[in-house]
Formats: structure tokens, C-alpha cells, sequence
């Protein structure tokens, strides 16, 4: 691909130049002419491209207008995408979507890395009704978003994603198939949505900042990072689980996360 573009690293822009890589995440993913895709990052357009024959509608959100030069011209022909410049994460996709009618919804991108956390708190957080999103992440996000408790990239974020999702490693992609080359390997993971919640959760405000404040400073135990929470309720549900508040986050599993948060909101 020659581009006469200036590229902004500041931007996450590391733009797919291997055809193969590009049908390899389309084919993972399940779309067909009734499924709306939600792109986060036209860039210019390797993926777009192809979902764009696939899907019912496209919407692709891509923050750098000078990219326009570029997109308009390759898709002026297109009628079933809609390319929205501006930034994702202050955009209301809730009703950006509103008026297209689809059978299912799913997010796909090769993410701009500055934000991937963000972006995947957005998601969760704006209920974005969608049945799956495929997206290509800095390998060592991916091990995080993958990690199980008493693996040192497990955190806060590994329990919200499994709360929500069931989460696979499809493939590694290497630094070589982008321009510019990024300094880092990435990974496309798939995470589906969970139809059935994995774990009882009474009260999921509650749950949610629990987690959170567990992991507010790694190196501290459960006891000094949840210094305001009844501490006595905490150990006693620990007990159960021959465990105690000297114990620090990251080894604590999901469902051991929901009882101390169900017990609290009793
Ligand atoms: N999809 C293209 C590809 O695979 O070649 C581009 C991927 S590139 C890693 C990420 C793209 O996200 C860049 O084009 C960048 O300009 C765009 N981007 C960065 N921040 C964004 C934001 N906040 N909202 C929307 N797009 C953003």
C-alpha cells in the first residue's frame, strides 16, 4: 500500500498491509447480510474494505479527518457504510445506531492501543448491545484481558471482561504487517458475549468498585486497599474459603470477588 499520508503515531496509527491478516479476522467473524459491524478505526480502510461486502450496515468511527482524502474516494460507491470522524469514546454509539435495523450487532478493530482500555470500558459501561466483538490488541493487553487469578497480568479489568465475556486467543499477528512497524506483537482476540451471567451478583455497582478498589495498589493486601469496607464481613466470607485479608487481589478469583460483594450488600 503507498500512502501519501502523514502518519500520527500519537494516534495508534499502525495500518494492516497483509491481506491475509485482514481475511483472517473477517472470516473469524460471524457476520452475514443482517449483522450492523461497529468499526473502531477505519484507518484507510483495510478492514473496512471487507466488511463492507459482508454486512448488513457499517459503521466505522475514525477520529483523524484527515484520513477523508483518502476514504472518501475508495467509498464513495458504498452505500451501506457510514464512517464517522470523530473520537469513539465521547461518541453516543447508543444513538449513532439508533435508526438501522439489524439481526445482530458486533464491534470489530485493529484498536488504536493508546486506548484500548478505554474503549473497552465504553463498551461495557454504554451497554452497547452487541453478541461479539473481535479486536486486535497489544499482545501483552490480550494476556491481561486472558489472565486467570495468580498470573501477574491479572486485574480489575480480567474480572470485568469475564464478567461479561467469554474471552479467546485467536491468533498472533506480527509487527512486520503494519505501516509503520509498531514496536510491539498484537494478538486478535474474540470475546462473546455472555447470554447467561457466569456469576450471581446482587449488587453489580457494588461488585464493580469492590474490584476495583481491591486492585487500587497492586503491591498492597485486600486489608489496606479496602481500609473502608466492613473489614470483619470481608474476612468472613475469606474464611470460607480458608483464605484472609492479608491476602492480596490478585489472587482472589471472580466468584470469591461476587460472595464478598453479595455478603457486603446484604
Ligand atoms: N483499521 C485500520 C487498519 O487495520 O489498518 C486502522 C487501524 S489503526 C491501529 C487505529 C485507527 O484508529 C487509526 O486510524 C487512528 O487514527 C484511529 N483512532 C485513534 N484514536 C481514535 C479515537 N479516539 N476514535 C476513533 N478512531 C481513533
Amino acid at each position: 500500500m503507498k500512502l501519501n499520508f502523514h502518519f500520527k503515531k500519537r494516534l495508534g496509527q499502525n495500518f494492516l498491509i497483509d491481506n491475509n491478516i485482514v481475511n483472517n479476522i473477517i472470516n473469524k467473524a460471524n457476520i452475514d447480510e443482517k449483522t450492523l459491524v461497529i468499526e473502531i478505526g477505519t484507518g484507510a480502510g483495510a478492514l473496512t474494505n471487507k466488511l463492507v461486502e459482508k454486512a448488513k450496515y457499517v459503521i466505522s468511527y475514525e477520529i483523524d479527518t484527515e484520513l477523508k482524502d483518502i476514504l472518501e474516494p475508495m467509498f464513495k460507491d458504498i452505500d451501506n457504510l457510514k464512517i464517522i470522524y470523530d473520537d469513539f469514546l465521547g461518541r453516543d454509539i447508543i444513538k449513532d445506531i439508533g435508526d438501522y435495523k439489524y439481526n445482530r450487532m458486533m464491534i470489530i478493530g485493529n484498536l488504536p492501543y493508546y486506548i484500548t482500555t478505554p474503549i473497552i470500558n465504553k463498551i461495557i459501561e454504554d451497554k452497547i448491545p452487541i453478541t461479539e466483538m473481535i479486536i486486535m490488541v497489544q499482545k501483552e493487553v490480550a494476556e491481561r484481558l486472558i489472565a486467570k487469578p495468580g498470573v501477574k497480568d491479572y486485574n480489575s479489568l480480567s474480572i470485568f471482561i469475564d464478567y461479561y465475556f467469554e474471552v479467546d486467543k485467536l491468533f498472533s499477528v506480527s509487527r512486520h504487517v503494519f505501516i509503520p512497524k509498531p514496536k510491539v506483537d498484537s494478538v486478535v482476540i474474540r470475546l462473546r458475549k455472555r447470554n447467561k451471567a457466569k456469576i450471581n451478583v446482587n449488587n453489580e455497582r457494588l461488585f464493580f468498585k469492590l474490584v476495583k478498589d481491591a486492585f487500587v495498589f497492586k503491591r498492597k493486601n485486600l486489608r489496606n486497599n479496602l481500609k473502608h469496607y466492613n473489614i470483619d464481613l470481608i474476612e468472613s466470607v475469606l474464611k470460607k474459603y480458608n483464605m484472609n485479608s492479608t491476602i492480596r487481589a490478585e489472587d482472589i478469583s471472580i466468584d470469591i470477588f461476587a460472595a464478598i460483594a453479595n455478603e457486603l450488600s446484604k
